[in-house]
């Protein structure tokens, strides 16, 4: 058993660098073995993950991809143009976009997320308005009701990561903002139509989605129910 002259590491028989500091190895007592096991890995864990991510987000483009091509010569084959499959091919890219993005980065994932789910849900409902002549519903509709939700993922995520919601009223905190978020939907809905006021199916929404995250607040507030239901399940 040897160490580095330079950083002190211990080295494997065989090692003709350091592989710490890459310090050349000499040892004259010993008899080069270039084939004997190596003390380290050769990656770092590190270095593994990220090569195994790299290695699921090809495969996935991969599985993502076949279907779109695929899609695209059916439509092109039977009707000679590109009609239905011009929705499927572009959700499958989009979602490709949406989920390896974040993937793929370091750090500010959750934003990564919320900012390309955001700009790909966009893309592809601006398509699907244009594709299918439904009459103007992306700009008074999809996008305001797309950015209310977007601005309110990213509040409740920073306000996470800033430790003001735990973990109980980060559920609470999004039931609050699914019940806003379908209230805000009919009333784009109805207002694109002429007609504000008229809340039809939300409030069976808003009562249920109110009431489980008023409960969690309680739950959270007060110490004693919260101590009994932790005892119960761990949250
Ligand atoms: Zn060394």
């Amino acid at each position: 058993m040897s160490y580095c002259v330079h950083c002190g590491v211990k080295l494997s028989d065989g090692e003709k660098r350091c592989p710490l500091c890459l310090t050349p190895v000499f040892d004259p007592a010993e008899p080069r073995r270039s084939n004997a096991p190596r003390a380290y890995p050769v990656r770092t864990p590190e270095q593994e993950l990220k090569k195994n991510k790299h290695f699921l987000l090809i495969m996935a483009g991969l599985m993502l991809a076949a279907p779109a091509l695929l899609c695209l010569i059916i439509d092109l084959l039977i009707t000679g143009s590109i009609t239905w499959s011009g929705y499927a091919s572009s959700a499958l890219i989009l979602l490709f976009a949406a989920v390896a993005v974040p993937l793929a980065l370091e750090k500010h994932q959750a934003y990564a997320a919320v900012g390309m789910g955001f700009l790909c849900l966009n893309i592809y409902l601006f398509l699907v308005e244009q594709l299918s002549n439904s009459g103007a519903w992306f700009f008074p509709i999809a996008l305001p009701a797309l950015s209310l939700c977007a601005v309110m993922m990213t509040a409740v995520i920073l306000m996470y990561r800033r430790n003001v919601l735990n973990r109980l009223t980060l559920i609470a905190a999004s039931f609050a903002a699914a019940a806003l978020e379908c209230v805000a939907i009919e009333w784009l809905i109805s207002a694109a139509n002429g007609k504000s006021g008229d809340f039809i199916w939300s409030p069976f929404v808003l009562a249920p989605c109110a009431f489980i995250s008023l409960a969690l607040f309680f739950i959270n507030y007060n110490r004693a129910v919260r101590e009994e239901v932790r005892r119960r399940v761990h949250f």
